[in-house]
């Protein structure tokens, strides 16, 4: 009965990467490769990472009337996912200005763009979209009211999947409708403040945030996996071995893939498991979007 599986609001930015042998300093120019674009931020990466999964997947995001808009729009729908909500127009697409050296060492200069002014209107405006969907995922790369009012929109029976990247301190209201809440150790430690100086095992970490009032929190560890925690207890869940190339969006697919799996029906340790065979995938290969697997690929991992 709902039209999608997935309802992903958030950014959606063209990469523009530059390789240099040395990193400029201030008052410096200094010669780079060829320009490559990709297409990237939080909310166009998750859409097309469960998407390739087969999960129905809608966008909700704001971007240019410009190239980069179309190249995302681009990207988005073949990835097969649906792009009726995302919005044309207010400001150029958002960018984020990445020039990188041998050592694989960035510098990354973002500009939000039309990331920024993705409106609460624009939320409410959408409303049929949250009707429509089983899980919505957002992330914090758009303004922090829009994601308030995210978590006020939720249809009854559907539930919020929030990584808070980049972190900031958040208000209750949005905390309390997290089911679950997705944290790598940096998020974790800025939304705690000085509760997290408590501890410094992850376990921890995962029982104060858990306080602070989502229904559930999964905190990732990277190589080492992730946690899962709600009021049914802790259980850690093991990343699977892969020879890592680039990790570079692993943490969207990740979260894309548990909110598809938790939307299926799947337990929050199951849907962790599922996902982190696709964040180990991702790994296995270089770039963002292009490294996300289908579920064949997950299958055969
Ligand atoms: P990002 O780099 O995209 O910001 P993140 O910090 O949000 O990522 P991670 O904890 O690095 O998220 O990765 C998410 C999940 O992907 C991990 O919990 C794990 O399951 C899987 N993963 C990440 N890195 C590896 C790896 N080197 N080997 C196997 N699995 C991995």
């Amino acid at each position: 009965m709902y039209d999608y599986d997935l309802l992903v609001v958030g950014s959606a930015n063209a990469d523009l990467v530059i390789g240099v042998e040395r990193r400029p300093d201030a008052g410096e120019t200094v010669l780079g490769s060829d320009l490559v674009v990709h297409p990237g931020g939080k909310g166009a990466n998750q859409a097309v990472a469960a998407a390739r999964l087969g999960a129905r997947t809608a966008l909700l995001a704001r971007v240019g009337d410009d190239a980069h808009g179309r190249l995302l729009l681009d990207s988005q729908r073949e990835a097969g996912v649906d792009t009726v909500g995302v919005l044309v127009g207010g400001a150029p697409t958002g960018v984020a200005l990445i020039t990188v050296d041998p050592s694989g060492d960035n510098s990354i200069v973002v500009s939000p763009g039309a990331n920024g002014r993705l409106t609460p209107g624009d939320v409410r405006t959408a409303g049929s979209l949250f009707h429509a969907a089983k899980v919505v995922s957002t992330q914090l790369e758009i303004p922090l009211e829009t994601v308030v009012e995210v978590a006020r929109s939720l249809a009854p029976g559907s539930r919020l999947v929030l990584n808070p990247s980049p972190p900031q301190p958040l208000p209750g209201e949005v905390l309390a409708a997290c089911d679950p809440l997705i944290v790598n150790e940096h998020e974790a430690k800025v939304i705690l403040g000085e509760a997290a100086r408590a501890g410094e095992e992850p376990e921890e970490w995962a029982r104060l945030l858990l306080a602070k009032g989502p229904r559930s929190v999964v905190v990732t560890l990277g190589g080492e996996g992730s946690l899962v925690a709600s009021a049914d207890g802790i259980s850690r869940i093991p990343s699977v071995k892969v020879r890592a190339v680039d990790t570079t969006g692993a943490g969207d697919s990740f979260t894309a893939a548990l909110a598809w799996r938790l939307g299926l029906g799947e337990s929050l340790a199951d849907a962790a498991a599922y996902a982190a065979r696709v964040g180990a995938a991702t790994v296995t290969r270089e770039g963002a979007q292009v490294s996300f697997p289908t579920a064949e690929e997950v299958a055969a991992l």
